[in-house]
């Protein structure tokens, strides 16, 4: 690796591309998702010479539109799908060792109502089964509760219908943040990660095999050759349209999650409660707010027909009303998200049905392609993905270290001791902490020495453009720090202490602050107003 040119750094953009032109790659994945990021990591802690294109920001998909839950899909139980919930469980306490500061622990409530999807005796049959499966320990074992000792831990839950409940271990994740922590993390072992370079098709030796990709650079248009012997596609919900294939080997299915100001469905934990029809659905506190998802259903218009629907929020509302005693109503609604699942078409089964695992395969010109899975079952994804490369490359299989490459230096201790000795509150340590994780410690350096404003949000935005290949103001609010969906309240009041520095600093020409600023609330509007 080129170690004069900090890849990370906005500004070197024009040097990292032609230091990536220069290189004859063993590796290419197309995707900057969280399955082409574990890709990435994989591929290049084993040895492999690595590049990764993305053609929006990383994480920009799917990957920041989950339920940001890292769990074993208590559900998947009820598909019998043992495996898949013994792989996705068993990661669970792997994600966090390797990731404390975004995979947190987190006590999920089952309440089991009359007429719902459960019932006390299934419930506790499954809860058991799941905890073998997903390798459970000690005090984060399931407990089944009576409907008193439920009603004491949510005394929001309506009361009538309850019958009993139990409370599980779970955990909870920041999914594009750890998405671009593996990003970050590949290239300390030598990979290429770029973002905004889009691939528009392959190129192929005499034979007739891959063995490049034509791309577009988004920012100047310019076409950009890659030579790599193999080429992964890990392009989620674009899965088809790369492989340009006539039959379609995916089926899509939308799912919505609205949030609500904490201080109107006021919950003490999380919950995972049955919907108005036969399905589940969480609500998760976030800060000073709480999350509420998830649907299902087929998606078969284009993707920039990809909004959140009024009756959408409605059933997500009306779910909640049924099961909680409180009073909401979509107008208090202050944000949304909006996301794509990968589902590997299964005969005519209903998006509900199909399995969330995933699927590999290999076409005969020699393209990889990885499809469907699960954030959580990321790292094992990966795994497969690089051993099926090995074997494509004719090269002897290294194994892979993932088990053992934790994405922080520090832990959260010694932040906090470094912000506490710098004259920091707790509160401003928690929130940049819980977004950057050891990165907070390079927005503390740059906030002290900028020392330009009292707010930390535009050392944030410093740290970002030069450690996080972070290129617009909408990607700043949405894969960096998540503020569009639960600090919406603050947005405006962090743009006008940006303008004010960035402009009079001249990181940005007026007009094309005026174009991001547009961007971000073309965006912002999006998320808030349901048709
Ligand atoms: P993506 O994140 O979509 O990444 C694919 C990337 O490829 C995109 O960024 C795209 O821009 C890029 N791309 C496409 N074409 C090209 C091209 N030609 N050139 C360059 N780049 C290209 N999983 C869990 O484990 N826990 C959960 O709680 C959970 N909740 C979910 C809730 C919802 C509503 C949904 C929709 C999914 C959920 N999932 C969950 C599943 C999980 O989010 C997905 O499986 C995962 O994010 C898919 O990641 P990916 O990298 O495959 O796809």
């Amino acid at each position: 690796m080129d170690r004069k040119i900090n890849f990370l750094n906005t500004s070197s953009r024009s040097s990292y591309i032609k230091h990536i032109l220069n290189r004859n790659f063993d590796v290419l994945i197309i995707g900057g998702g969280i399955t082409g990021a574990g890709i990435c990591l994989d591929a290049a802690s084993r040895g492999l010479n690595v590049c990764l294109i993305e053609m929006n920001d990383f994480a920009s998909g799917t990957s920041s539109k989950s339920t940001k839950l890292i769990h074993g899909g208590l559900r998947y139980l009820e598909q019998l799908k043992f495996r898949l919930v013994h792989e996705t469980g068993s990661e669970r306490s792997i994600l966090h060792d390797l990731a404390p500061h975004i995979v947190k622990a987190e006590k999920m409530l089952l309440p089991i109502i009359k007429n719902g999807k459960l019932n006390k005796i299934s419930t506790k049959a499954a809860l058991l089964v799941y905890d073998y499966l997903a390798n459970v320990k000690g005090d984060d074992r399931n407990k089944v509760l009576s409907k008193n000792q439920i009603l004491d831990k949510e005394p929001l839950l309506k009361s009538n219908n309850l019958l009993g409940g139990a409370i599980y271990s779970e955990y909870r994740t920041d999914d594009s943040r750890l998405t671009i922590d593996l990003i970050k993390k590949s290239i300390d072992y030598g990979a290429c990660p770029i973002n905004y370079v889009k691939g528009d098709d392959f190129t192929y030796n005499k034979k007739g095999l891959i063995n490049g990709i034509k791309c577009s650079d988004k920012f100047s248009d310019e076409i950009i050759n890659i030579n790599s012997k193999i080429i992964i596609n890990a392009t989620g919900s674009w899965t088809d349209e790369v492989l340009k294939s006539r039959s379609k080997k995916l089926v899509l299915s939308k799912g919505i999650h609205i949030v609500v100001p904490k201080n109107k469905f006021n919950i003490n934990q999380s919950v995972y409660f049955d919907a108005i029809d036969s399905r589940m659905i969480f609500a998760i506190p976030r800060d000073g707010t709480v999350y509420i998802g998830t649907t299902d259903t087929k998606f078969e218009h284009g993707k920039d027909k990809l909004d959140v629907l009024e009756k959408e929020v409605e059933y997500l509302i009306d779910s909640v009303k049924n099961t909680f005693s409180i009073s909401i109503d979509k107008k208090d609604v202050i944000s949304s998200w909006v996301g794509l699942r990968p589902l590997v078409k299964d005969g005519n089964k209903k998006v509900t049905e199909i399995s969330r695992k995933d699927e590999i395969f290999i076409s005969e010109k020699g393209l990889i392609t990885i499809a469907g899975g699960k954030l959580t079952g990321y790292r094992k994804m990966a795994q497969r993905a690089v051993d099926l490369a090995f074997r494509s490359l004719k090269m002897k299989s290294k194994k892979s270290k993932t088990k053992s490459i934790k994405l922080f230096k520090y832990n959260k201790e010694f932040c906090r001791k470094k912000f506490n000795e710098n004259g920091m509150t707790d509160k401003n340590f928690e929130r940049l902490y819980n977004i950057y994780g050891d990165g907070c410690l390079e927005v503390l350096k740059i906030f002290h020495k900028e020392n330009i404003s009292k707010d930390f949000i535009f050392a944030e935005y410093l740290y970002v453009i030069r450690y996080e290949m972070c290129h617009t103001l909408l990607d700043f609010f949405t894969q960096r720090n998540s503020a569009v969906y639960f600090e919406i309240d603050q947005v405006n009041r962090y743009l006008d202490i940006l303008e004010k520095h960035l402009v009079k600093r001249k990181f940005f020409k007026k007009d094309k602050w005026k174009k991001e600023k547009v961007n971000l609330k073309r965006y912002m509007s999006r998320i808030t107003t349901f048709n």
